[in-house]
């Protein structure tokens, strides 16, 4: 007969082991199902391998800051190697923890890729298992465009299997992916081309925050190509890669080439069908407000969903699933709205909440905007003068403020404090009574006029 748990969780990155281990806290009988490394995209091929690349190129910064504080320097060059050796171990050290993790929680593990028999079986190679409640939590993949060539490039995966740092790159896109890796990688020594298809980069993202970044990657030395799609790629002789791109005469030659346009949800194997979960056209899962299917004991969450593709985002909405299933909660579920977040560019951006245009479709003239751009303390002493631009979108006669976006040095770590203010319903009026910590940044936040 086939093993029955309470909750089998199919994925075991940031969404399936959240639900799961809270679950199996509550007397759940569990399972989870992984075909790949536990910890899935974030801790393997994402956040955590991301960051401390990030965290090298913010110190290739500092180095070429020091001398306006006074600093000699000898620079003997940056080993990626070595940090690659090291990131590495780092990365598998997380992922090996997740074993005792689920075990201490008490939560089987099943190695093997799930599909569906029908609504409460799966099949993992052979072997059935039953469930009263499933959670599909596959994440997604990167996505490789359907061109000539296509095939001679690399996702954000190749990224991370990157030996040595590529002499000059092409990255193709404009989200988060391609905004970060530029950076690094110009950062860390590569000559970046960024091949953008619209206007701008960011484009779900505030105007004035898109508009400081773009100029901020080009006066880097980025250099940034807007209406720019590449339509063929050839590989030469010597392994170089010539980009026959839209509207370009000649091709652009680059020893890498970056995809990094989007990813593609795994659902495409799970055999939806036999359960009759529904399906987007995309390949994302439909839910309601609390992660339910369309079928009412499959749950959906995190990248296999369509929206926030967040590791915070996935943990939360299956924390909270698992509270309302079993922790009798039966109103607990994540409220899309108000999630903050980063993007790692240099410098960063972060951003809660409505953008301008966002909020004056919804409130009209009840908008009212309140901004400050500024030359950090910081930057007054080095030969990157980086500035910061904040701005909070206000709603109504109280000013209740329904967005913040900044990018500048240190917003990364500037946002989370003011996202709980936000989310609690913070007025204009409530960051002016608050008192400033100078000499910060951050106190520009609340002595805007
Ligand atoms: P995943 O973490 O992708 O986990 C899905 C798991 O399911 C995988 O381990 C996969 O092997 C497994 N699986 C798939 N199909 C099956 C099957 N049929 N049977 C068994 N197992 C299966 N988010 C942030 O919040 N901050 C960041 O800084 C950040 N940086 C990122 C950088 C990069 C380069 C990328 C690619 C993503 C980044 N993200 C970041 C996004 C974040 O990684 C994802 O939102 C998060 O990992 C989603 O979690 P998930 O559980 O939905 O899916
Ligand atoms: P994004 O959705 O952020 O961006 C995809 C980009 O690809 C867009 O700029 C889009 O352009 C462009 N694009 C799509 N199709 C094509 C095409 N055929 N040719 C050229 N460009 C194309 O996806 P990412 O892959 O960058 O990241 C995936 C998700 O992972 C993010 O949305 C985010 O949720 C998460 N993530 C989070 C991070 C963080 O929190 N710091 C870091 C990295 C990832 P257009 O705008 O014109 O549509």
């Amino acid at each position: 007969m086939a093993k029955h748990y309470d909750l089998i969780a199919i994925g075991g990155g940031s969404g399936g082991l959240s639900v799961a281990e809270r679950a199996a806290r509550y007397g759940a009988r569990c399972a989870l199902i992984e075909s790949g490394r536990l910890g899935g995209t974030c801790v393997n091929v994402g956040c955590v391998p991301k960051k401390v690349m990030w965290y090298a190129a913010h110190l290739a910064h500092a180095l070429d800051d020091a001398p306006g504080y006074g600093f000699r320097l000898d620079y003997f060059g940056f080993d990626w190697k070595k940090l690659k050796a090291a990131r590495d171990r780092f990365v598998q050290a997380i992922s090996d923890g997740y074993q005792g993790y689920l075990t201490e929680a008490g939560v089987e593990l099943i190695r093997g890729f799930a599909r569906f028999i029908d609504a409460h079986t799966l099949d993992i190679a052979g072997e059935r298992i039953t469930a009263e409640h499933i959670v599909i939590a596959t994440g997604g993949r990167p996505q490789i465009p359907a061109l000539p060539g296509a095939q001679f490039g690399i996702s954000s995966d190749g990224f991370f299997e990157l030996n040595a740092c590529p002499p000059r790159v092409a990255i193709a896109g404009s989200g988060y992916i391609a905004v970060e890796l530029a950076g690094m990688l110009h950062t860390l020594g590569s000559e970046v081309t960024l091949l953008v298809r619209g206007d701008g980069v960011l484009r779900p993202f505030d105007a004035t925050i898109r508009e400081q970044l773009l100029e901020r990657l080009r006066e880097d030395g980025i250099n940034v190509l807007t209406r720019t799609q590449i339509r063929a790629v050839a590989q030469l002789v010597g392994g170089s890669l010539d980009l026959h791109c839209e509207g370009r005469a000649g091709a652009l030659n680059v020893d890498t080439l970056l995809w990094a346009i989007g990813r593609t949800p795994n659902t495409d194997q799970l055999n939806l069908a036999a359960a009759s979960v529904r399906m987007n056209p995309d390949g994302t899962i439909p839910t309601d407000p609390y992660q339910a299917t369309n079928i009412p004991n499959i749950y959906a969450l995190g990248d296999i969903t369509e929206r926030f593709h967040l590791t915070p985002v996935a943990v939360a909405a299956g924390r909270r699933l698992a509270d309302r299933l079993f922790g009798q909660q039966p109103e607990r579920r994540l409220p899309y709205e108000n999630i903050p977040s980063v993007v790692f560019s240099h410098p960063p951006v972060g951003t809660i909440g409505l953008t301008e245009a966002q909020a004056r479709e919804q409130y009209g003239d009840a908008v009212r905007i309140y901004q400050t751009r500024f030359r950090p303390m910081y930057h007054s002493f080095t030969a990157r003068p980086t500035d910061t631009l904040m701005k909070l979108v206000c709603v109504g006669p109280e000013e209740k403020i329904v967005g913040c976006h900044l990018i500048g040095e240190g917003v990364d770590e500037m946002l989370q404090g003011f996202a709980v203010a936000i989310r609690m319903g913070a007025t204009k009026r409530d960051f002016d009574d608050t008192v400033a910590i100078h000499p910060t940044s951050a106190e520009e936040l609340v002595t805007m006029r």
